[in-house]
């Protein structure tokens, strides 16, 4: 069987947040293979965590990743600061066509716009993908499922960070379909009573209140901050406060646009410009502007830019979406020649200041390997999770099923993922999940 195949059997999917099927991007022809170990959420540390881990299966991703796309030429993209990983990576690439390249410690490095620059010199055309300058990028945790899949091993499991006020912060690898409560209990427990739980990261994740949610394959962290956290103050302000706050307050000192990641990389995307317009709302969405249309979501506009703590990435977010309910085409800037700012580099805003900004200096800690031998009593595992169709259920109520059982199906000629039973036991219910209990 193919790698390809293999990968697909398997049902890995980007394990960095996005969810892409691992074996659509592997079924294409390249020049680079980028792992993305950059890991830029504040506080998170589970990619340098598994990369040292499990760097034997990372690299063997790597070279399983060059071998099914061709490409001569491999990098794996990390902060330097991740000392004990880097030494693992150079010793472990040794004689290898893989370079280590090192990055400084800024937000966003891990932006895959930002990654593709800084390893190739290449800049993907605006709204494109880095296949269209011959790059394909895997999150470390992609890589090391695609060489467990090589071994027959399909993904149950997902790699994550549970930190902040939690009594043991930790990098731990659990079952996918374990509930969030069930996690920070894992952890020792929440340290605060009133507590407030993101989930992805500070900067592009969710607050979540249902902590009787499941663990999915592209769960990337969880911290716990105490509910009276002005970052949690921040993220809940209703959208129509936030932005009645901006029409008024908004100054047009465009510092929001100056530190844009993808403004500097030479997209024409310009929050400011977004906030100008939000005056407009009254006359109908087609005039929410279109510079907020190549954002990618970043945050660091809202949670660090704006000296008056406004919210031009929700501006963005709110102008991306009625532009597309008002059906008008996505706006890609005044030509396809994309060229950086000259300040690029100069611009980059440094983890530790940023971390300042949140106000989580304090929880700046470790969060160590720790293996985790947890068995579940009951999982729930979402039909979607990944990107495309949701996958297609092939079992009943009732029926029993092992760990790494397929349990739903890749529908006909659909972009979609796999899905296999993270526990063995009896399925007990089927609606968008699959419900799988011990008895
Ligand atoms: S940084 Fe803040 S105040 Fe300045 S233009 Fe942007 S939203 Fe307005
Ligand atoms: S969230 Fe703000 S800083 Fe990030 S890409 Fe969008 S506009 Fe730029």
């Amino acid at each position: 069987m193919s790698i390809i195949d293999k990968v697909r059997e398997a049902g890995v999917v980007g394990a960095g947040g996005a969810g892409f099927p691992a074996h659509v991007k592997l079924d294409a022809k390249v020049d680079y293979v980028l792992a993305n170990g950059a890991e830029c959420e504040p506080l998170l540390h589970k990619d340098a965590e598994l990369t040292e881990t499990y760097i034997d299966q990372v690299i063997r991703g790597m070279e399983l990743s060059m071998e099914a796309t061709g490409a001569p030429e491999a990098i794996f993209g990390i902060k330097a600061k991740r000392t004990r990983t880097v030494a693992a990576l150079e010793n472990a690439t040794a004689g290898k066509p893989i370079k280590v390249q090192l990055f400084g410690d800024y937000y966003p490095a891990g932006d895959e716009f930002v990654l593709v620059y800084e390893c190739t010199g290449r800049l993907i055309p605006a709204g494109g993908i880095p296949l269209q300058v011959g790059a394909v990028v895997h999150n470390s945790e992609t890589l090391l499922n695609m060489a467990e899949a090589m071994e027959g091993r399909p993904v149950t499991r997902k790699i994550l960070t549970v930190t902040g006020e939690v009594a043991n912060p930790m990098s731990l690898s659990v079952p996918v379909g374990i509930t969030l409560q069930e996690l920070i209990e894992i952890a020792g427990g929440a340290t605060t009573p009133d507590y407030t739980v993101f989930v992805g990261g500070l900067m592009m994740g969710r607050i979540e209140s249902d902590l009787s949610k499941p663990v999915t394959k592209t769960t990337g962290g969880l911290i716990v901050l105490p509910s009276d956290h002005r970052l949690v103050t921040r993220m809940t302000t209703p959208n129509k406060a936030m932005h009645r706050i901006g029409k008024s307050a908004c100054d047009q000192c465009s510092y929001c646009t100056e530190f844009c990641p993808r403004y500097l990389l030479g997209y024409d995307v310009q929050p400011h410009k977004v906030m100008r317009t939000l005056g407009f709302t009254a006359t109908g969405k087609e005039n929410w502007s279109k510079w907020a249309d190549l954002c990618c979501s970043c945050g660091l506009c809202t949670l660090y830019s704006c000296p008056e703590d406004l919210f031009p990435k929700e501006a963005c977010d709110q102008a991306i979406a009625d532009r597309k309910e008002a059906g008008l085409e996505r706006w890609l800037g005044p030509t396809e020649e994309i060229t950086a700012h000259p300040m690029e580099s100069g611009r980059h805003v440094p983890l530790k200041a940023l971390m300042q900004k949140l106000g989580v200096k304090n929880y700046d800690r470790p969060a160590p390997w720790h293996h985790c031998n947890y068995q579940p009593r009951k999982v729930t595992l979402p039909l979607s999770q990944h990107l495309g169709a949701p996958a297609e259920v092939v079992v009943g109520v009732g029926d029993r099923v092992g760990a790494g059982q397929v349990i739903a199906e890749i529908p006909e000629g659909k972009l979609a993922a796999r899905l296999h039973a993270s526990i063995e036991g009896t399925v007990t219910a089927v609606n968008g999940s699959i419900t799988i209990e011990q008895s």
